[in-house]
């Protein structure tokens, strides 16, 4: 190997480093209102079809900030052009207008179905706010959906590792996941 070849073999080596580099982020509620809860998590309303992810309300529409879940600064990318809706469309795929925090290694978080208001739009920040509790998308009632994919396969260990389930409190305040980014 010679001297060039080396150097490419090691800048090839520190760039596969830092492209799998995968952290754990502390995500909190996304409702800053005490009776926020969770009300669906590895089943739809805790007992029906598969879901892996959380749902978490607080039994009200188009009020109170949704906020970003991460602790510390992150980009959330902004997928909007939805109209507001309570109780559901097929708006972004069924999916809303939501947020996507793009991690390492295919690893990503979103949050799901807010209605948006002069807060929504892609940025850099701190559970700032993101829009408003709603139901846009394929939703049944106004809650706020948050996942954590590898590519677009959902994993639950970063809300069971935690202790989170059905009934647990959403309050922007609380822990409720520790997803991989
Ligand atoms: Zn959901």
């Amino acid at each position: 190997m010679n001297r060039k070849s080396l150097m490419f073999a090691v800048v090839a080596l520190v760039a596969a480093g830092w492209a799998s580099t995968v952290t754990a982020a502390t995500a909190n509620g996304p409702i800053c209102e005490t009776s926020a809860w969770v009300n669906s998590t590895t089943y739809y309303n805790c007992n029906g079809g598969s879901h892996t992810a959380l749902d978490i309300g607080n039994g009200t529409c188009n009020e109170w900030n949704h906020r970003g879940m991460l602790v510390g600064n992150y980009y959330y990318s902004y997928a909007g052009g939805c109209a507001a809706a309570c109780n559901g469309s097929t708006c972004n795929g069924g999916a809303g207008n939501y947020y996507t925090v793009t991690g390492g290694s295919g690893w990503n978080f979103r949050q799901l179905h807010f209605i948006n208001n002069v807060s929504s739009g892609s940025k850099t920040c701190d559970r700032c706010a993101l829009g408003l509790v709603g139901g846009t998308g394929s939703a049944t009632g106004p809650h706020s959906h948050s996942d954590n994919r590898n590519g677009t396969t959902r994993h639950s260990a970063w809300y069971t590792n935690v202790g989170t389930t059905c009934g647990s409190s959403g309050y922007c305040n609380n822990r409720v996941g520790v997803p991989t980014l």
